[in-house]
């Protein structure tokens, strides 16, 4: 059946912000058949059934390139926000954190709030149990099942790390710097002797995950935690499947300032050198978040083809600074965009916003990226992090029909003069509360802001009954002082 979605105006995605005026979208069967304006549309094609008007705008779905499924947010049990390296340990170690086996509900969460804001497309890079423990394949199962329930697109890459469990250095050497109290607790926890999964039970369950899910709206990444995380050994295996199997690689690097110490103090290239030795540094591998990098490896990156994916808000909350993310465009370096589940709600409209305030150059000469670079960015490379290119991504016939209707009437409300940008507008005003409805492959999947698949409310209430909140125990917050203290310690004396 031939349909269309209209709107007052068209935004095309691609990188030179073309926008059609009183424009459609028509799509048969889920894939696009022609873009152009609406009078024109409706002559050619007669569509049968008619979405949107001329009190809204027509995007494409937006990309979330780099995510972990967390739908409930650290700060909610406590882990406050700072500096990445104790941040993580007060995550792990809090005993209301990421040890709750709500794998599907927080998944579903996760995925409800982006799909509600334009997001239909996004790379799960996916911690939660491992590859060692009895319930992987089942946790990852119930994973992508919450991507299928919602509707929505995923590139689903399981993490892996076989080293570096609480610093960036050996962790028997790491353990001896604790107090006795701490090591007992460790202990208690089943913590140490640390244990990883090794290259076998990994490469085993992704093979059998990947063999289950013959779906069209799925794909699968390698996802090594970090070059800090990974032995030589874990990332070559890994560069060599991927080259054989064509898989691409999804990967934190140079994520914060330690990071960069690190990589500089073990290796003379540092960790980008590292990357480049191992032949890791191609198209198939996107780094997420990547703040720390210089011009220097910046343009090596983009010369490779690699991508990156830049998390503003994540980068902010964890004291990680800001992405050279002029340099990153400049030299031509495919940069996607994604929340880290650190931006509120996962509002895409919010980030995209955030990423066009935060690189303003201090100079009376400077202007803003254009609203049409981020757009673009977000759509098109987004696409290729997720491995959805060509398939997804700027509006063009042949693409699937992953469309966004945002509501300009409220937008626009009480006016907007005739030399102001559409897009312009919208990413500096707009927030998901905007967003009518959402498309994945012609059928809405939003619709009125609200899932049309989903019971948002009765997923509330499963998430507070399963959830339920121990509070602090003594000993856990101790344990975690002692370990944060010590990292602190380590650090500052690099
Ligand atoms: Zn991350």
């Amino acid at each position: 059946m031939v349909e269309a979605i209209r709107g007052r105006y068209v935004l095309i995605g691609d990188n030179k912000g073309s926008m059609i005026k009183d424009g459609a979208v028509v799509f048969d069967g889920g894939t696009i058949l022609d873009v152009g304006s609406f009078s024109e549309m409706e002559h050619i094609y007669h569509p049968e059934k008619i979405y949107g008007s001329t009190d809204h705008v027509v995007l494409p779905g937006l990309v979330n390139a780099h995510q972990h499924g967390s739908g409930i947010d650290m700060v909610r049990v406590g882990a406050t926000d700072g500096p990445l390296e104790p941040w993580i340990i007060n995550g792990w170690y809090h005993p209301d954190g990421r040890n709750v086996p709500i794998f599907y509900e927080n998944t579903l969460l996760a995925g409800l709030k982006m799909l509600k804001s334009g997001v239909t497309t996004t790379v799960h890079h996916y911690y939660g149990s491992e590859a060692h423990s009895e319930n992987y394949l089942e946790t990852m199962d119930v994973c992508l099942q919450a991507y299928r329930d919602l509707g929505m697109r995923v590139a689903f890459a399981p993490v892996i790390r076989d080293i570096h469990q609480f610093a960036y250095m050996d962790d028997d050497a790491f353990i001896s710097r604790l107090p006795t109290y701490a090591v007992d607790s460790l202990r208690k926890l089943g913590k140490i002797p640390v244990q990883y999964p090794t290259a076998t039970q990994y490469f085993g369950a992704f093979d059998k995950l990947r063999s289950q899910y013959k779906d069209d709206k799925i794909r699968f990444l390698y996802g090594p935690a970090g070059p800090q995380w990974c032995s030589t050994q874990l990332l070559e295996e890994i560069n060599e499947r991927s080259n054989q199997e064509g898989i691409g690689i999804h990967m934190h690097v140079l994520e914060s300032p330690v990071q960069r110490k690190y990589g500089d103090r073990e290796y003379p290239g540092g960790l980008i050198g590292y990357l480049e030795g191992l032949g890791l540094l191609d198209k198939r591998l996107t780094l997420a978040h990547a703040v720390q990098l210089t011009r220097e490896e910046i343009k090596k990156l983009a010369m490779a083809g690699c991508q990156v994916s830049h998390n503003p808000s994540s980068n902010l909350r964890l004291f990680n600074g800001v992405a050279p993310l002029r340099d990153m465009l400049e030299e031509g370096l495919s940069v996607g965009m994604g929340t880290d589940n650190s931006c509120p709600d996962e509002d895409m409209f919010r980030e995209m916003s955030l990423c066009s305030l935060l690189h303003r150059p201090q100079r009376i000469d400077a202007s803003q990226i254009p609203s049409s670079v981020i757009l673009n960015m977000n759509v098109a490379n987004g696409a290729k992090i997720a491995q959805f290119e060509g398939v997804i991504g700027p509006i063009e016939a042949g693409k699937k029909a992953d469309l966004i209707l945002l509501n300009f009437s409220k937008i626009e409300r009480p006016f907007i003069g005739p030399d102001a940008d559409v897009l312009t507008i919208i990413l500096a005003l707009a927030t998901k509360s905007d967003v009518d409805t959402v498309f994945v492959d012609g059928n809405p999947i939003v619709e009125q802001g609200s899932s049309t698949r989903v019971d948002e409310d009765k997923l509330f209430q499963d998430i507070r009954q399963k959830y339920q909140l121990k509070g602090d125990t003594s000993e856990a917050k101790r344990l975690r002082q002692a370990i944060t203290g010590e990292l602190i310690r380590l650090y500052k004396s690099w």
